[in-house]
């Protein structure tokens, strides 16, 4: 039953990941399925297990395949565990099928040569020159999120197998990137956060003293603490050491630059530029906010 693939996945690893996912590990049985078993891409294992709970036993399942690690209960959400598979299943397809040139614009083609040949900006292609400035603007935008998920997949187009909001086409009117106010690479545009700096500049974050920090959200819910990137970079992630004055003040530099990392609003870590050389970019209403929050960091830390 085993297979040579670079994805594959044993019973015996997939029931020792079941163990760790299951609520309670000594209810687990295994659900045979060759159909998952033996599929072509999310090929995995699936387990039944019962969550024990003062108003009675819930029937649950354990999923663990190449693509997916999941638990989750049955009963009360009226699923079945054949349900699930064929989902799962139905989902790792998608994910893996060819996508024809029809559905590709021009913006797509060109940001696909472009991530091929390892290009990191559309105005490095030839193509760029037949696309106008709004679907530059794009196609720079798909070039983007192509490098962020280079993970998903080993060209492209499995990447964009992945992602069918990038296959939507632009919206119109809608700006998707802008030069990093730093080093001037394409990167992401966010009219909340008109100062943030591409990845490439982000990652160079330092402290007053010029040790390189990274921010993390506190929870899911937000928040943010920095922690010195050589604490984090540990592989056992034991010794995680706080920056203080970052996580309280968000004070920090790029390449001596003043800059400030905050949480973003819908998740994840904002590192923006300070604006004093160009006065007129910042709107006043987010320094108003970054004020604000600082004050009240402060207050909480007393
Ligand atoms: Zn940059």
């Amino acid at each position: 039953m085993e297979r040579p693939d670079s994805n594959s996945l044993s019973f015996d690893e997939a029931l020792r990941i079941a163990r760790d996912l299951a609520q309670d590990a000594s209810t687990l049985v295994h659900y045979p399925h060759p159909g998952l078993e033996n599929a072509r891409y999310g090929r995995g294992f699936a387990f039944l297990q019962t969550i024990r709970t003062d108003s009675g036993d819930w029937d649950a399942y354990v999923l663990v395949t190449t693509t997916r690690r999941e638990s989750g209960v049955l009963s009360m959400a009226e699923r079945t565990i054949d349900g699930l598979i064929a989902e799962h299943l139905a989902q790792a397809e998608h994910e893996n099928r060819d996508i024809p040139d029809s559905e590709l614009s021009t913006a797509h083609r060109v940001a696909l040569e472009a991530y091929d040949g390892g290009l990191t900006r559309i105005d490095e292609m030839p193509g760029h020159r037949a696309l106008d400035a709004q679907r530059a603007d794009y196609a720079e935008y798909v070039l983007l999120a192509l490098r962020r998920n280079h993970k998903q997949g080993d060209s492209g187009r499995k990447i964009l197998a992945h992602n069918d909001f990038l296959l939507e086409g632009p919206t119109p009117g809608r700006r998707y990137t802008q030069p990093c106010p730093h080093c001037g690479r394409p990167t992401f545009y966010e009219e909340r956060y008109p100062r943030a700096v591409c990845q490439q500049c982000g990652r160079r974050t330092t402290d007053r003293s010029g040790r390189r920090v990274t921010g993390f959200n506190v929870s899911m819910s937000g928040g943010m603490i920095a922690y010195y990137a050589d604490t984090v970079d540990v592989p056992d992630g034991s010794g995680y050491e706080e920056c203080d004055e970052v996580s309280r003040t968000g004070r920090c530099f790029i390449d001596g630059h003043p800059a400030t990392m905050q949480e973003a609003r819908f998740g994840g870590i904002v590192i923006q530029l300070d604006s004093t050389d160009q006065p007129d970019q910042g709107s006043p209403r987010q320094a108003g906010d970054g004020r604000l929050r600082r004050a009240f960091r402060r207050l909480r830390h007393q």
